[in-house]
């Protein structure tokens, strides 16, 4: 098995070790919990792998993590690439001084927060979420990454949801995109 064998092989084990909850947290949502990813050690290993195979020989200054199950990845990524590791945050959540950017959910609005001093004009930007929908909570945190001055290398995740079209969406708005896994479906 060459490299590109075993990553393949390494993307079709991530997506059957996800765990699909119908109808949670509402009637019509298939949630994609990716808690059996975190459990065996072997499994994160593996999952954590896939994104520093992708990304090892990128010049990327910061990883902008997601809450909340960003975080969780983000750390050990951020540790083996040697980046700063800057969270984004839901509202009210950042003790700091913050920018902040609002989108809108199928059912009212949301708020996404970052430092002021976490990302400087030109940083090189890697942003990082366990999950693409809408593509909402991706554009709002590349909109405060691009405020910030900083250039955004990617939009990475663990799974997308492409008929949910929040990954068309990004790369439309000049955002490349990653995704280790895909459903279909919601
Ligand atoms: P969106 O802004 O619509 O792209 O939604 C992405 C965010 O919502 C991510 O932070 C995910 O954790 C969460 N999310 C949305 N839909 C799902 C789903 N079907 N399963 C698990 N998490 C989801």
């Amino acid at each position: 098995m060459d490299q590109n064998d075993q990553y393949r092989y390494f993307r079709d084990y991530i997506h059957s070790r996800v765990r699909t909850i119908p109808d949670w947290p509402i009637d019509g949502v298939q949630f994609r919990d990716i808690t059996p990813l975190l459990q065996n050690p072997a499994t994160f290993r593996r999952l954590v792998d896939c994104f520093v195979h992708r990304y090892y020989d990128h010049d990327i200054d910061v990883l902008a993590c997601i809450d909340a199950r960003g975080f969780i990845i983000g750390g050990a990524l951020a540790y083996e690439l040697s980046t700063s590791l800057v969270p984004i945050r839901k509202r009210g959540k950042l003790p700091f001084d913050t920018v902040s950017e609002s989108y809108n959910l199928e059912y009212g609005t949301a708020e996404v927060e970052l430092h002021k001093d976490a990302v400087s004009k030109g940083n090189k930007v890697l942003l990082l979420d366990d999950l693409i929908a809408t593509g909402g909570t991706m554009l709002a945190a590349s909109s405060l990454i691009k405020r910030q001055g900083g250039e955004i290398i990617e939009a990475a995740a663990i799974i997308d949801l492409p008929d949910l079209g929040g990954s068309r969406k990004l790369r439309e708005s000049g955002i490349d995109v990653y995704s280790i896994c895909e459903f279909e479906g919601e």
